[in-house]
């Protein structure tokens, strides 16, 4: 996908993680969307820096960059969430676009599966706000899953 699909996507996604995180409507909601929003979209447009520096789809969109952004904030405590940036470009390449991507880059061979458009397509935004649709379930799933699966109840003797 462009820039321009990846950058609406990430604002999408940021803004929907912040209410999905904190569904108050509040002001709680509004500082947890910039919170995620700002990191996410800056984590979403970092795979395609590769389209200037190395080969792109291949030098920043492999499985060492997700790494290197997940383990960041572990390591040095800040750039929490440009992680999810760089999983989501990868998500959006990879569904919504024909090309795949050079997962263990240095090797060169690109992964995809076989679903998406080309960049030029007039299908282009349709098909990158039905990625972020998905993404977001993803998101709703993972953050409240503990809240939708009833807990199991003891085993009685
Ligand atoms: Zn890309």
């Amino acid at each position: 996908m462009n820039e321009r699909e990846h950058a609406l996507n990430a604002v999408l996604l940021g803004v929907g993680l912040g209410v999905i995180i904190t569904p108050t409507f509040d002001a709680e909601m509004v500082r947890n969307v910039g919170m995620v929003a700002i990191p996410v979209v800056l984590g979403a447009l970092f795979p395609d820096l590769d389209t200037s520096f190395g080969t792109h789809r291949q030098t920043f969109h492999n499985l060492l960059t997700l790494g290197v952004f997940a383990a960041f904030p572990l390591v040095y405590g800040n750039l929490h969430y440009v992680w999810i940036g760089v999983l989501t470009h990868f998500t959006l390449d990879l569904l919504g676009n024909v090309r795949g991507l050079a997962f263990f880059y240095p090797y060169s061979e690109e992964y995809d599966v076989p679903v998406g458009v080309t960049t030029s397509s007039r299908w282009a935004l349709p098909v990158t706000l039905v990625v972020t649709a998905f993404e977001l379930g993803v998101a709703v799933v993972v953050v409240h899953l503990p809240e939708l699966v009833p807990a199991v109840p003891p085993l009685s003797v």
